[in-house]
């Protein structure tokens, strides 16, 4: 047997033993990292109410202009959120949105799984970015760790 045989043999032998390291995703995940940058999710008040106060920062700064924030003047006076979409088919994933915010009211999700059959799925309306999955319970910048 020549020694290259034996060689591999030895490696299979020693490979044979160890715990896997393979996921079987879909049935498991592994969980992101801190920082990872999933889609982009608008923060809720303890009463459920977005922290959103529509100030248009997010929505000018945005560099692929897919953020469309719509605004109205309350009964108290004071100007409130009326709509807030997110086009994510357009979005790069920046994270300049969460940057801008004075009230730490948007911040990068932890989802991934993003894929769909057309456009019009991937167009979040505020509803559906309230409800995130996973992380969106605290404001996540970048360069931080998770508050
Ligand atoms: S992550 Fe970037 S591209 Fe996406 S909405 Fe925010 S600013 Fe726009
Ligand atoms: S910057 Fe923040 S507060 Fe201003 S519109 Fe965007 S999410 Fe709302």
């Amino acid at each position: 047997m020549s020694k290259a045989l034996l060689k591999g043999l030895a490696l299979t032998l020693k490979t044979f033993f160890r715990r896997p390291v393979t996921v079987q995703y879909p049935d498991e995940k592994r969980p992101v990292p801190e920082r990872f940058r999933g889609r982009p999710v608008l923060l809720a008040r303890e009463d459920g109410t977005p922290r959103c106060v529509a100030c248009g920062l997010c929505e000018k700064i945005c560099p692929s202009l897919c953020i469309a924030v719509a605004a109205e003047t309350g009964p108290d006076g004071i100007r409130a959120l009326a709509g807030y979409t997110l086009d994510l088919n357009r979005c790069a994933f920046c994270g300049l949105c969460v940057e801008a915010c004075p009230v730490e009211a948007i911040a990068m999700g932890s989802e991934y799984e993003l894929a769909a059959y057309g456009r019009e799925p991937l167009v979040y309306t505020q509803e559906r970015l309230l409800a995130a999955p996973g992380r969106g319970a605290a404001p996540e910048r970048m360069g931080e760790g998770k508050p």
